[in-house]
């Protein structure tokens, strides 16, 4: 008896101290208590939430520093995406991100620019050797800011296992601890799917509103033979207004667990799968995000767990049963709802298999390519979650500027998984056959999916399902200067020029002041290239000459001559 007690004790204290070293390992990358507008699993756009969004006052500039000690690994500069990033790994295992950063430290800087200059190209994702830019714990390594694909001030921060790249919930790993959340998750809305075997044709779903939390609904939920639920929940924390992610889901029929998920760890190249985790079409079609039961065969998440039936759920028999919801957050707070089901009869007929003149039916385990005159269309093997029942067809509504019918190739509602390509035949001449691309459009809105022209037809890869015609792009981007030729800008710190372009998109971009290289930074959704008057690199108080040159994806080019004083 003696030796197992001795063990455990031993165990629990080991356990004790790491826990204690864990917990005093990392500092916050931002001074002064912390306040979160986003964390760790939040339902995006086509990927999970893989970090925290830290809030800074609303404007750039807030000081970030490194979390422990390490080296930074990566640095970034880009126009869309994470924008300036900085990475550090450190001796644990462990990489710390900080992204969407207005401005780098100086040593950072210089590193990033000497490379910028050398490759003359604002545009860096860089490896970094391992005793270039060591780092203290608490070392600045920059400001806060909006750069890359944010949509206002604030520091994205992730730590992942630096042996896969995986970032996890920095809170499951004890590696912070859990900020003051003295509020329980809500459920908003609670939808009850019916499941046929009906391909991508709609499923019916009933919504119910979930005010309160612990409420149990006073009316029957009539639910078919086989049905599923989804989930649309949130947590709120002290000190913030945002409508932050839960950590777990779970659902019980009769008390037993049928379902569980969990939002921790999800590799990068599993992030897409959100697509087929979250009920797709109620997104597409009401911007309304439910996280379903149901697992769809072609769905590699492993955040599931406990899951029966791949979360379909059935009814033994007529009696009333109950559905219990309970969610949790980051800190084990947890809101619940239970509902009185009851199986209803006279359920529709299956409507699979469908109509296979109207639509063809493509499997998620194997390829499927589909032609018609003129369209072909190859969807690689993993690309549907499920088997769907296909809609293409040539339609009415032929855009102005179209050299090829207008193809409905199924649904935007239905998610893609991998690239589909995606082949128009066209009548273009020769001397356009060089500006042509794939459109998509959606009501009024004409956007380029690429492509090239071959063999009279023009091929590209795009991954949404919607309607395609092959188009030409002979516009050259618009160069718009936020200052007059020959002006003064001698009080100014930086150069503002919007470029903008009509249809293909801007792919490459030069300036030269006074015939040298010079550092135009660009952020794309802002449409703007920025260039900071560094002393360094042109002289003070005399006039200078700029060269603009702007591409966009199909070979068009705008030029700015123009000339200022600084
Ligand atoms: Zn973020």
């Amino acid at each position: 008896m003696k030796k197992p007690f001795l063990y455990s004790v031993v165990f629990l204290l080991s356990v004790q101290v790491s826990a204690q070293e864990t917990a005093n390992y990392f500092r916050w990358p931002v001074d002064g208590a912390v306040s979160l507008s986003a964390n760790y699993g939040e339902l995006r756009s086509n990927h999970f939430h893989a970090g925290l969004d830290i809030r800074v006052g609303g404007f750039p500039g807030m000081p970030v520093y490194a979390v422990a000690d390490g080296y930074v690994s990566r640095i970034v500069a880009r126009p869309d995406g994470y924008g300036r990033a900085v990475y550090i790994t450190h001796p644990n295992g462990t990489t710390s991100v900080y992204a969407h950063l207005h401005t780098f430290a100086p040593a950072l800087k210089a590193h990033i620019e000497t490379i910028q200059y050398a490759r003359q190209r604002y545009t860096v994702d860089e490896q970094v050797a391992i005793n270039a830019l060591p780092v203290k714990k608490g070392q600045l390594i920059g400001a806060a800011g909006n750069s890359g694909s944010s949509a206002g001030a604030h520091l994205h921060f992730e730590i992942r296992h630096t042996a896969t790249e995986t970032p996890c919930n920095v809170f499951s790993y004890d590696y912070y601890p859990l900020p003051a959340d003295a509020y329980p998750p809500v459920i908003r809305n609670v939808a009850f799917f019916s499941f046929r075997r009906q391909g991508d044709i709609p499923s019916t779903a009933n919504f119910y509103e979930c005010p309160k939390p612990a409420r149990r609904m006073k009316q029957i939920v009539h639910v078919p033979d086989t049905f599923y639920i989804g989930i649309d929940a949130y947590d709120a924390q002290n000190g913030t207004p945002a409508k932050l992610a839960v950590n777990r889901m779970q659902v019980t029929l009769d008390g037993a667990t049928v379902f569980s998920c969990r939002f921790e760890d999800i590799p990068f190249d599993a992030a897409r799968y959100i697509n087929s985790a979250i009920a797709y079409e109620e997104r597409q079609r009401n911007n309304r995000v439910f996280l379903k039961t149901y697992i769809e065969p072609g769905n590699k998440l492993q955040i599931y767990r406990d899951v029966k039936n791949n979360g379909l759920l059935s009814l033994p028999d007529t009696l009333p049963h109950t559905v219990g919801i309970k969610v949790f957050d980051d800190a084990g707070n947890a809101a619940a709802a239970a509902f009185t089901v009851q199986k209803k009869t006279g359920e529709p007929a299956s409507l699979w298999p469908p109509d296979t003149d109207k639509y063809t039916v493509a499997c998620d385990d194997r390829p499927a390519s589909i032609m018609k005159d003129g369209l072909s269309v190859t969807i690689p093997e993993g690309a549907l979650y499920k088997p769907a029942a296909l809609f293409i067809d040539s339609i009415a509504g032929k855009p102005d500027g179209a050299y090829s019918p207008l193809w409905r190739i199924h649904t935007p509602e239905t998610p893609l998984h991998y690239a589909m390509t995606v082949r128009i035949a066209a009548g273009i001449p020769d001397t356009l056959s060089s500006k042509a691309l794939i459109a998509g459009i959606t009501g009024n809105h004409i956007y380029s999916c690429g492509g090239q022209w071959k063999n009279n037809a023009v091929e590209t890869k795009t991954r949404s399902f919607g309607d395609f015609f092959v188009t030409v792009d002979t516009i050259a981007p618009v160069i718009t200067p936020a200052f007059a030729k020959d002006a003064n800008l001698g009080r100014q710190t930086q150069l503002k020029i919007k470029i903008t372009d009509n249809l293909s998109g801007i792919s490459a971009y030069s300036g030269y002041i006074d015939d040298e290289w010079a550092l135009f930074e660009y952020d794309e959704k802002n449409n703007r290239l920025l260039y900071t008057f560094d002393a360094k690199r042109i002289s003070r108080s005399r006039k200078h000459r700029l060269l603009l040159s702007v591409t966009d994806n199909k070979g068009n080019t705008a030029t700015l001559q123009t000339a200022f004083t600084w």
